[in-house]
């Protein structure tokens, strides 16, 4: 591809561009994609067309975000209101003012904290930074009681447990979650700058041409890489492998983690 073109303008539309949003959009169920260089900025656009739903739809104050403690979504401004980590935020402050936290797996939380005014609720169905740390399916359920409840969007990023690391294209399908706006970026280049926002009709519907851009988001190169990367995740069994080895591994590891338990306390022990 580098010995062709790399980049036009995104005046012009290339058919790889296509090719991967039809892609994604086939793994995903979500019919419209729009590229960018990264997953900071993939989830920037997220909460941005969150946003733009609702002030399309007559409701410009509904712009509030509940995001998840101990959630990650990048470090510009919008991504990193949503992100939990004071450490990350607070030499940057102020940032949106808009955001509600709740624990993840607190269902009663989660249900106050979303309301009307909620634009969209904030998501990663397995926390990456946060330690590694599983949405339950109690808590999913909660997710999805909100959304019917409320209105509000749902928002699942999924640049780091996205594209094929749990088994499954995505993260949140194993949790049965049903997102208007799913953030990708990381494995998606398989080292290129890559990332895209999967979009539902109904908000790529909200959308004006102009509302949002990006100069390389979505060239040949990055396209080219990502059809590459799309090829070897959806042949050879390499989601069915993950679940194999998953397991394999998951199991593995409880089983040593019970058995050293007694262990790990002594140690702990020793070294206070
Ligand atoms: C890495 C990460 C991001 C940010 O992606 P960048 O490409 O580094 O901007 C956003 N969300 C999650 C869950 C991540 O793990």
């Amino acid at each position: 591809q580098a010995r062709t073109l790399v980049h036009t303008s995104n005046l012009y539309f290339h058919e790889l561009q296509g090719q991967v949003a039809s892609r994604l959009a086939s793994l995903s169920g979500l019919p419209r994609t729009f590229f960018c260089n990264s997953g900071t900025e993939a989830m920037e656009g997220c909460l941005k067309f969150a946003r733009r739903y609702w002030h399309t739809g007559g409701c410009a104050n509904r712009a509030g975000f509940v995001a998840l403690e101990h959630a990650f979504h990048g470090r510009t401004m919008g991504s990193l209101s949503v992100t939990w980590d004071d450490h990350y935020r607070e030499p940057f402050a102020p940032l949106l003012q808009d955001v509600a936290w709740v624990p993840a797996g607190d269902e009663a939380a989660l249900a106050a904290a979303v309301s009307e005014r909620t634009a969209a609720i904030v998501v990663e169905a397995i926390q990456g930074e946060g330690g590694v740390r599983p949405l339950s399916l109690a808590f999913a359920a909660a997710v999805r009681e909100a959304q019917q409840r409320t209105g509000a969007l749902l928002i699942a990023d999924e640049v780091q447990c996205g594209l094929g690391r749990t088994g499954h294209a995505f993260g949140y399908q194993r949790l049965g979650l049903q997102p208007d706006l799913v953030a990708v970026g990381k494995a998606l280049g398989a080292g290129m700058p890559v990332g895209a926002v999967l979009l539902s009709e109904r908000v790529a519907a909200a959308l004006a041409p102009g509302d949002h851009g990006s100069t390389y988001g979505g060239n040949l190169l990055a396209c080219r890489a990502a059809l590459v990367f799309l090829d070897t995740l959806t042949t050879g069994g390499l989601l069915e492998n993950v679940r194999r080895v998953g397991s394999y591994l998951g199991d593995g590891l409880t089983r040593l983690a019970e058995r050293f338990a007694s262990w790990w306390r002594d140690m702990g022990t020793a070294r206070l």
